[in-house]
Formats: C-alpha cells, sequence, structure tokens
C-alpha cells in the first residue's frame, strides 16, 4: 500500500517471512490480475481453473493447514495473502477462501486419512477444485433447519435435496456437502461427477462477477459409505469451517478498501475542479482522514485477530467482530471513495464501483452483519436472540 495510508507504521509489526508472502501476492494481483479482472467482471467469466492452478504454484490453497501439500503457513500470512487477493477482486479472495478454508479444511479437520490422500495434494496445486455447500435455496442464515438429507441404504448414503448459492460448485471436482442424517447433521466430500449431482450456475449476479456462483442439485446421489467425512458431527462442523473463512475475510474486505482508497486518493490529487485538486478541498480531505482511521483502525484489528488465531486462542465471536467491522467499513469506504471520483466512480474504468458492489456479497456471505451481530449480542448478554 502507498506509505501514506501506513498511518500507524504497522508494517514492522510483520515478520520478514509475513512482509514477503504479501509483496508476492500483490506482484501475482499486479501482473495477473489487474489488467483483466475489468473484462472478467463485465463479462462475468473467470478463467477461475487457471488462477486456481497459479495460486496453487504459489502455496495459497489451504496456505494455512499443514502437510498434503499444504504450505503450513501463519494465520497472519494468509490474512495478508487474503488483503491482497481482494484488493485485486473479492472474487478471486473467494475462490482462494472456498478452496482453502471451506472447501479443503473441512476435509482436512473432519475427513479420514484415504480423504484426505485423495483430495488435498491435488486441491492444493489448484488442479482439483472444491466447493462447500451449506446454504439452501429455503434455508440461509438458518443452517439448523436445512431440508437436504443423507439416508443409510446398506452401507451406502443416499443425498436428496440441494445446495444453493454455491462458489464454485459449476466448476468444481468435490463438493462437501452437509445434510441432515437420523443422527444429525453430517459432512459428505462429494465428487461431482457422481450420478445425480448436476451444478448450474447462477447468472446475472450484480457483484462477485468474477467468481463462479451455482446451485446444486442432489437426486437420489448414492455414496459409498467412506464418503462421510467421518469426524464431523452436528452443525458445529460447518460453523468451524465457517470461521475459518470468516477470519480471511476480516482481511480481504479491507484489501478491497484499500485499493479504493488509493485509487482515490491518486484521483484525487490530479483531479482540478474550482481550479484546485479535489484533495485540496476540506470536504474531501474530511472524507479520505476518515477513511484512513477506519482503514488502518480495521488493519489493526486484523492483526490483534491474527496473531490470536497463531496463538490458538482466536474464538468464534472475535471473528464475528472483525467480519462485522471489517465488511461493513470496506462497504462504507468503497461507496464514500466512488462520490469523490464523481461520474468516473461508476466506471468500470476505476474499480471503485466494483468492490463496492462486491462488498455486497461480501456483506452477506459467511453470515450476514445480522448474523455476527447476534452473534456477539448473545456473547455480551448470555441471551441467544436467534431460535
Ligand atoms: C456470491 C455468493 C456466494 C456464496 N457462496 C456460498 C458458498 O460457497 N457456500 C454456501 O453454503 N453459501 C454461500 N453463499 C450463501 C450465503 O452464505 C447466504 O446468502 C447467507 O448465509 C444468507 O442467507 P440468505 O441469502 O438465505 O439470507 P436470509 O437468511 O434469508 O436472510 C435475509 C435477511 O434477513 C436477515 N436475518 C435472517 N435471520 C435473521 C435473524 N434471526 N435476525 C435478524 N435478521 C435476520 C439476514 O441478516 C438478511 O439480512 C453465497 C452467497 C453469495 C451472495
Amino acid at each position: 500500500m502507498t506509505a501514506a495510508l501506513d498511518l500507524l507504521d504497522l508494517d514492522p509489526s510483520l515478520s520478514e517471512e509475513e512482509r514477503q508472502i504479501r509483496d508476492v501476492v500483490r506482484q501475482l494481483v499486479d501482473d495477473r490480475v489487474r489488467p483483466h479482472v475489468a473484462d472478467w467482471y463485465e463479462d462475468g467469466r473467470v478463467p477461475a481453473r487457471e488462477l486456481a492452478r497459479e495460486f496453487g504454484k504459489l502455496g495459497l490453497l489451504g496456505m494455512h493447514l499443514t502437510g498434503y501439500g499444504c504450505a503450513g503457513a501463519s494465520a497472519v500470512a494468509y490474512g495478508l495473502a487474503c488483503q491482497e487477493l481482494e484488493a485485486g477482486d473479492s472474487g478471486l479472495r473467494s475462490l482462494v477462501s472456498v478452496q482453502g478454508s471451506l472447501a479443503m479444511y473441512a476435509i482436512w479437520r473432519y475427513g479420514s486419512e484415504e480423504q484426505k490422500q485423495r483430495w488435498l495434494p491435488s486441491m492444493a496445486t489448484g488442479e482439483a477444485i472444491g466447493c462447500f455447500g451449506l446454504t439452501e435455496p429455503d434455508h440461509g442464515s438458518d443452517p439448523a433447519s436445512m431440508a437436504t438429507r443423507a439416508r443409510r441404504d446398506g452401507d451406502d448414503w443416499v443425498l436428496t435435496g440441494g445446495k444453493m448459492w454455491i462458489t464454485n460448485a459449476p466448476i468444481a471436482d468435490v463438493a462437501v456437502i452437509w445434510a441432515r442424517t437420523d443422527e444429525g447433521v453430517r459432512g459428505f466430500a462429494v465428487p461431482m461427477d457422481t450420478p445425480g449431482v448436476t451444478a448450474r450456475e447462477i447468472r446475472r449476479k450484480m457483484s462477485l462477477r468474477a467468481s463462479v456462483t451455482g446451485e446444486i442439485v442432489l437426486d437420489d446421489v448414492r455414496l459409498p459409505a467412506d464418503a462421510q467425512l467421518p469426524e464431523a458431527a452436528g452443525l458445529k462442523a460447518p460453523l468451524s469451517c465457517l470461521t475459518e473463512a470468516r477470519y480471511g475475510i476480516v482481511w480481504g474486505a479491507l484489501g478491497a478498501a484499500r485499493d479504493c482508497l488509493e485509487t482515490t486518493l491518486a484521483y484525487a490529487t490530479t483531479r482540478t475542479q474550482f481550479g484546485r485538486p479535489l484533495a485540496g478541498f476540506q470536504l474531501t480531505q474530511a472524507k479520505l482522514a476518515d477513511m484512513a482511521v477506519e482503514l488502518v483502525k480495521g488493519q489493526l484489528l486484523a492483526l490483534h485477530l491474527g496473531r490470536l488465531a497463531d496463538a490458538r486462542r482466536l474464538r468464534p465471536e472475535q471473528v464475528s467482530v472483525g467480519k462485522l467491522n471489517n465488511v461493513r467499513e470496506a462497504l462504507a469506504i468503497a461507496r464514500q471513495c466512488r462520490t469523490i471520483l464523481g461520474a468516473n466512480g461508476v466506471s468500470g474504468e476505476y474499480p471503485v464501483m466494483r468492490h463496492a458492489n462486491n462488498l455486497e456479497s461480501v456483506l452477506t456471505y459467511e453470515g450476514t452483519s445480522e448474523i455476527h451481530q447476534l452473534v456477539i449480542g448473545q456473547r455480551l448478554t448470555g441471551l441467544s436472540a436467534f431460535a
């Protein structure tokens, strides 16, 4: 980021290795993403498989996991990578989050040794793509009410139902599907070429257009007993995966905000009205100052949560604090930057409106802001307002 935006001198708080990882990802985004992303966004098409292999080469997929070809990086390094990816586009950070923190993490944490050997090494290189199916057409914030069912038939499992709004589904090789069984919620590693599985792309999204999203239909999908993730019992298993992915968002959203602010600073210092640069007006400086303050506050929060994660002390409601605050502030920054760019703010020639539109999805997925308020509210009051 431009030195001026590091108001609190956070850079020296990072280790040499963390800074190196960040710089490598930043370079990748500059070389491979920035020149094309406006077109991918406009066309609603992204070369996700190709990008996944490039991300895999750099060790970004399942980056914070250990073994099975994963990089075993720190939580802070993973967060910094998310920040750089999302400075390119939230869709690309979503690709990496869903692959690493949702699909791979679920198999890594809850899978059998055989499932891990089968899927994780090829997912780490980006040869195999994973997705994570929790949300359903009629059950989003309340996954406990899910309608997708898995029933025993001899040794086999038979899955019936449907999942909606599933990132990567149309290009995935494997889906981690969460379904209700007689014993409660269970997870399954479902090869996408299993008979009865279909994935349809959701088109006409006005947000995250550089990300592939789909619907999965499960029509009497017969799976061998060993497709079940043996260590996953109950809804707490998918929720723990969401905590992993939400942590990446805490950092990622700030990447989008930073890119907006950098763009806006450059614009406001060169665009003149009334005979002086926009940046010379007090009202503009007030906006820029408020945004820069929120950005560094968010970065401090992300770094603090990252250090807690690396010390194995991060709690889910702390991740809710980070996701709620940082996505909300990132979206406010993107919208405010849009005003400073005037008409150019609505143009795809600048990244600002694209980031703002993307952040609308980021505000909603991985727990809406209201759900994170309820999580924090429950921690504060001891009362659950969910049920
Ligand atoms: C681009 C994109 C990608 C996604 N990728 C995935 C994925 O890979 N895998 C996956 O499983 N899901 C994915 N999702 C789904 C996402 O997680 C859900 O959209 C989200 O959980 C919200 O569910 P919903 O859309 O059904 O909204 P609803 O649950 O219907 O909520 C609608 C509104 O009501 C509010 N609300 C709901 N309950 C309460 C309550 N108790 N109190 C107060 N307010 C409440 C919500 O906060 C929200 O504002 C994705 C979504 C998008 C947009």
